[in-house]
């Protein structure tokens, strides 16, 4: 049988192919490159979809974390509230800028930041909280704003849910291929609430400078590009289709039963499903089963953040943040994307519920 692959990017995007042709041939013939009519349309009809005032193209997420912290003036000596499962970039970011990651704990159900863990860990020197849209559930924002600080929302997997960007100061996506929406390479932006914020990130993406001439701050040169903001543009029409058929794809695997054989993420209408993620004690079992019939799989942040080498430093030791660590262990991902068909879905439940029956050795 045909392999399934965990994401297929290509199907995504196969069909419009001859209308991104176009596109890109219309830069190649204006010869403009670099923040051009393309990124500045993108920027506004982003913007009018996230419902903020302003956003900014920027050259990847990790870059859109680093300038946002940066426009807020957080480095040396300041503490930032984030996740330890999450990608390494999240935590990386606050490093970056000197200041000091402090991971809260996560909810089990959800597995996201747990508002009751991150009221513990707040200190006279917390900037900021820096929840994370995990696999493209919106974080618990309403409870992390009722504790009176500034939230900046990594919302690097969860563009097109409706929830999100118009709670934190400032909110960050990337556009990795495998993202919900996606580039032909790398990019990122930063989404603003507070218009002076979104007016520093923009000077910050151009060494500081909004003129070319006069450089009034030590930024960096991160930009987004004229190609990927066209072909930006044309997926960001499809993108609540892709949501649809999504979330529609996550429904299809609670209705053929996989809920029987291992935990899946319980469903909430914000949900956007950037990764579909189940959980059993059984998943390394699972995953060879899965493996073996060449269907993809993936297990997400095995070294949460606070064990990772470089943030050894920081002086987490192992047991400290129990949820995280648990996640981490019985983590696995199953085969979700837009377009995936219902024939290849009940195979995937196929092939783990008879690895499921398999009684334990
Ligand atoms: C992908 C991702 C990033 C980094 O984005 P890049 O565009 O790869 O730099 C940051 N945070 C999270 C949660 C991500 O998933």
């Amino acid at each position: 049988m045909a392999a399934i692959p965990l994401v297929d990017v290509r199907a995504q995007y196969a069909p419009l192919i001859p209308e991104l042709l176009d596109q890109l041939q219309s830069v190649l013939e204006s010869g403009e490159f670099i923040l051009g009519p393309n990124v500045n349309a993108f920027e506004d009809e982003a913007a009018r979809y996230l419902g903020v005032p302003q956003t900014v193209g920027v050259a990847n997420g990790t870059d859109a974390l680093v300038l946002v912290l940066d426009a807020m003036g957080i480095g040396p000596g300041d503490e930032v509230v984030c996740p330890a499962f999450t990608f390494y970039a999240t935590a990386e970011s606050i490093v970056r800028r000197g200041a000091t990651p402090v991971f809260a704990d996560i909810d089990a159900a959800t597995l996201n930041l747990d508002p009751a863990d991150v009221v513990e860990r707040i200190t006279p020197r917390t900037k900021a909280i820096m929840p994370v849209h995990l696999f493209g559930r919106p974080a618990p924002l309403r409870e992390l704003a009722e504790l009176g600080i500034p939230i900046v929302e990594d919302a690097a997997q969860a563009f097109g849910s409706p929830e999100i960007a118009r709670t934190g100061v400032a909110s960050t996506f990337s556009f990795y291929p495998t993202k919900n929406l996606f580039g032909l390479g790398d990019g990122g932006l930063v989404a603003v609430t507070d218009e002076a914020l979104g007016d520093r990130v923009r000077m910050l993406r151009f060494h500081g400078s909004r003129d070319k001439v006069d450089f009034q701050f030590v930024g960096y040169n991160s930009r987004l590009d004229e190609l990927q903001a066209a072909a930006l543009r044309i997926f960001l029409r499809r993108l609540d289709e892709w949501t649809r058929l999504r979330r529609e794809a996550a429904g299809r695997y609670a209705s053929l039963g996989l809920a029987e054989v291992c935990e899946l993420p319980p469903d909430e209408a914000g949900h956007v499903y950037h990764l579909f993620v189940c959980r059993s004690p059984d998943r390394d079992r699972i995953r060879a089963a899965l493996r073996n019939e060449q269907v993809g799989t993936g297990v997400y942040y095995t070294t949460p953040l606070h064990l990772q080498p470089a943030l050894r430093f920081l002086g987490y030791e192992p047991g400290s943040l129990p949820e995280t660590e648990r996640a981490a262990r019985e983590n696995f991902s199953v085969p979700l994307w837009a377009g995936i068909d219902a024939r290849q879905q009940e195979r995937v439940v196929d092939v783990v519920r008879e690895a499921a029956a398999v009684p334990a050795r």
